[in-house]
């Protein structure tokens, strides 16, 4: 039932972002992968193309650490296409250390937030044009980490680098939330919804890039209680499908649930 339907999805290639897409392309969408590395994307693409076969699949550039490449990615999804229906946020990363991108920022930052947080600012007039239309940011129940570093501010005394990184990461996906509450009050009355999600701790690359040492440790044992990436997937989904949320913004969900973020 989606046929006819433009659908973004951020990190298409995949984990989550690949299994929600393959998932909207059995619906029926023109789905679009926007992803960073043109190999990896395309064959993405060619791999929902050949599962599903619908073949208005496509592969876009997109490096969310670089704000040229947001823009340029943006610019071209207006130019060509006529309409947004469902922009989903996906891509995500732990973070490396503190380095910075080309942007001056901090990678963790920019590519989970910043680059999102243009990409979507920029598509904004087609989502509104093509209203009703949603926007979805995959966020982590690890912003829960993000707020007691914010409420914790001048208590905070750990300077341990992979601790730095972890706290990149949490008020990242912070952000990715208070950026949908954001949304969903200034889009008021304008038919496009914004919520966020945690999609549960899912069997996918960005585990292993969790350079905590007791996370580590504990890989093994976590590994064993993980969703697959198609479990991982259901919430966005569900946010991208459901008619039951159609008007629901500005919300947090777990497990296609209402869930308190705060
Ligand atoms: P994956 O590592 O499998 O997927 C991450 C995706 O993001 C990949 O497609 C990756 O591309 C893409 N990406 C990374 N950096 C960039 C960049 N600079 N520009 C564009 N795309 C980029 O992990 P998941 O599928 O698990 O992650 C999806 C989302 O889910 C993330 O936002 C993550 O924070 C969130 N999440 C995941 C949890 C889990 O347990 N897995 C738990 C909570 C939240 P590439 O293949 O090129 O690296």
């Amino acid at each position: 039932h989606l046929v006819g339907k433009v659908v973004i999805v951020t990190g298409g290639n995949a984990g989550i972002g690949f299994e929600t897409a393959k998932d909207l392309a059995e619906r029926g969408a023109r789905v679009i992968l926007a992803c960073r590395d043109e190999g990896r994307g395309t064959t993405a693409r060619d791999k929902i193309i050949s599962a599903t076969g619908n073949n208005n699949v496509h592969y876009r550039h997109l490096d969310l650490a670089s704000l040229n490449s947001v823009r340029k990615l943006a610019q071209d999804i207006l130019q060509n296409e006529n309409r947004l229906d469902i922009l989903i946020n996906n891509a995500g990363i732990f973070g490396s250390d503190n380095v910075k991108t080309e942007d001056g920022l901090l990678l963790g930052m920019q590519v989970n937030h910043f680059g999102p947080f243009l990409l979507t600012f920029l598509l904004l007039p087609l989502l509104k044009s093509s209203s009703p239309s949603r926007i979805i940011n995959v966020s982590s129940i690890a912003h829960a980490r993000g707020l007691l570093d914010l409420k914790n501010l001048n208590a905070e005394k750990e300077t341990e680098k992979a601790y730095l990184k972890s706290k990149i990461y949490c008020t990242s996906k912070l952000c990715n939330i208070l950026m949908a509450v954001e949304l969903s009050n200034r889009l008021k009355g304008t038919g496009v919804t914004a919520n966020s999600l945690h999609p549960g701790v899912v069997e996918t690359d960005i585990l292993d890039d969790i350079n905590i040492k007791w996370y580590q440790l504990l890989l093994p044992l976590i590994k064993l209680y993980t969703k697959s990436p198609w479990e991982g997937a259901q919430t966005s989904i569900y946010l991208a499908v459901s008619p039951e949320v159609s008007e629901v913004s500005g919300k947090y969900f777990i497990d296609c649930h209402l869930s308190n973020a705060f």
